[in-house]
């Protein structure tokens, strides 16, 4: 028996352990939740988004326990308090859309005819979720799946081991039936293994672009649904008509937030040359005021990265950089939190091409690069010359000049003025390597339940 291990970032101890299943003892839980499908299918849409909406407010009641918990589990310092505002935000945006999403589209209703598509619930919704917000990632298809009348399995990340598991806890606690919700504890093998046998008819999968091969080569054959979230390596362009303070505020904090460790994060920033010096210093001002340290503590505003081996892989990029001239400007000297190991100092680099992995493999720490550029053109060849494609995020008073721009980007999401962020009414998807598929919005709904047409001839006298 195979025992899953979440290693806490603070301090490097085993803060929870859970056994994971075999296949047969899964293969049981999914078939449960698949015989409870049919009947949860059958309440009023009403009723099953109002005991989502009280699961969502049964898990914010626990958020004494989830922030520190989250703190232990991956890092987050406990001031940001968890991430209730997104997860809560996203859960009523969809909650209120439901009914119009899922309406049947009526093509005719007359005295010869009735026809529409009426959408119906895929059977037995299966998400594997990722570490990095672990609450927010899992609701985006958690809630609407639900809402339309799948039952979901749950697989959480081993650095979030305790999220599934306390999800499941409060929407069971607030009513939802057991089996209709249900999380389990799987290695990778036996992951795969279920997928294989067909036991979901959908599967989200938020996570790695390795992670996702795995899982479509698992599916193939299956004809299961996949919806696959992916990586990215998201730039930020800065045109000289930019606000530059606010540019640099958002674009600093989508790079660094969480450590970095976001998949909309900010990793590369393209300036103009008329504005590149000034953007520079006051980065690197801004992301100096970073105290790192035990996320436990009130003070902290950067917590160590999630695990060890993922801040070894940002220290490689750095160094890999450096020894082809990048400029390292943030004075590690004013981090002296940073341990060589989960703990590490924020980073800007300048003098970096994509010749080098740090500006074309994804990061995910807190670090990033900044390249002056000199046109609209050279900013979308170099933000277009990456094999990830989430967002991107432009700066400008021009929203004219950002469209056009936007639609020479191969990117999920093109935004203006703002970044890092998921809006509930907008398709949230990635071209290119960060995958397939779409969540939240009503696109969200679509991708969870099938188009079912009806098509009813009435007998005429
Ligand atoms: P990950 O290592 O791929 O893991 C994601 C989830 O998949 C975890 O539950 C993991 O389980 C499981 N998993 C990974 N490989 C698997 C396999 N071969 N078979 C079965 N299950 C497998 O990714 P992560 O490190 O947790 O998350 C960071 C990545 O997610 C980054 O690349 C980030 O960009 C991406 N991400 C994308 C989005 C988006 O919306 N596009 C959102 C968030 C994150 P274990 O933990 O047990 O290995």
């Amino acid at each position: 028996m195979t025992m899953i291990q979440c290693i806490s970032p603070v301090d490097g101890s085993v803060y929870a352990e859970r056994q994971a299943m075999g296949f047969e003892e899964a293969a049981a839980v999914v078939d449960r939740a698949r015989k409870a499908q049919r009947s949860w299918a059958k309440r009023p849409l009403e009723e099953r988004v109002q005991l989502v909406l009280k699961g969502v407010a049964r898990l914010n009641e626990m958020a004494d326990e989830v922030v520190p918990e989250l703190a232990w589990m991956m890092g987050r310092p406990i001031r940001y308090g968890g991430e209730f505002k997104g997860f809560n935000e996203r859960s009523n945006y969809v909650a209120s859309i439901a009914a119009d999403a899922l309406a049947p589209m009526v093509v005719e209703e007359s005295a010869s005819f009735e026809r529409r598509i009426e959408r119906e619930p895929h059977g037995v919704v299966f998400v594997i979720a990722p570490w990095n917000y672990p609450y927010m990632t899992a609701i985006n298809t958690v809630a609407p799946a639900l809402m339309a009348g799948n039952t979901v399995v749950i697989k959480h990340a081993s650095q979030t081991l305790l999220v599934g598991e306390r999800l499941v806890r409060a929407f069971v606690e607030a009513g939802v039936p057991e089996d209709v919700f249900v999380n389990l504890f799987l290695d990778h093998d036996t992951t795969s293994a279920l997928i294989a046998a067909g036991k979901f008819s959908f599967i989200n999968f938020t996570g790695s672009v390795e992670g996702g091969r795995s899982i479509e080569r698992a599916a193939a054959g299956t004809f299961a649904g996949l919806g696959l979230e992916l990586g990215g390596k998201d730039p930020g362009y800065v045109m000289e008509d930019a606000d530059l303070d606010a540019a640099v505020d958002t674009l600093m904090d989508g790079a660094t937030y969480n450590s970095g460790q976001c998949c909309c994060g900010i990793e590369r920033i393209y300036v103009h040359e008329s504005l590149y010096d000034q953007f520079v210093e006051k980065s690197v001002a801004w992301v100096s005021n970073y105290k790192l340290g035990n996320p436990l503590e009130q003070e902290t505003t950067l917590g160590p990265m999630a695990n060890k081996r993922f801040a070894k892989v940002v220290r490689e990029q750095l160094s890999d950089a450096v020894s082809r001239g990048a400029k390292a400007l943030v004075d590690p000297k004013l981090f002296p939190a940073d341990d060589g190991g989960a703990y590490l100092a924020p980073q800007v680099l300048v003098d970096v091409d994509h010749s080098m992995s740090f500006m074309t493999e994804e990061t995910f720490g807190p670090a990033v690069g900044i390249m002056k550029v000199k046109s609209d053109d050279e900013a979308i060849s170099l933000m277009n010359d990456s094999k990830y494609g989430l967002t991107a995020s432009l700066w400008t008073q021009d929203a004219e000049r950002a469209g056009r721009i936007g639609r020479e980007i191969e990117t999920g999401t093109v935004f203006m003025n703002r970044a890092d962020y998921l809006d509930p009414a907008l398709c949230w998807t990635g071209v290119k390597e960060t995958g397939r598929g779409g969540s939240l919005s009503v696109l969200g709904f679509h991708n969870l339940t099938r188009p079912k047409s009806y098509h009813l001839k009435k007998v005429t006298k």
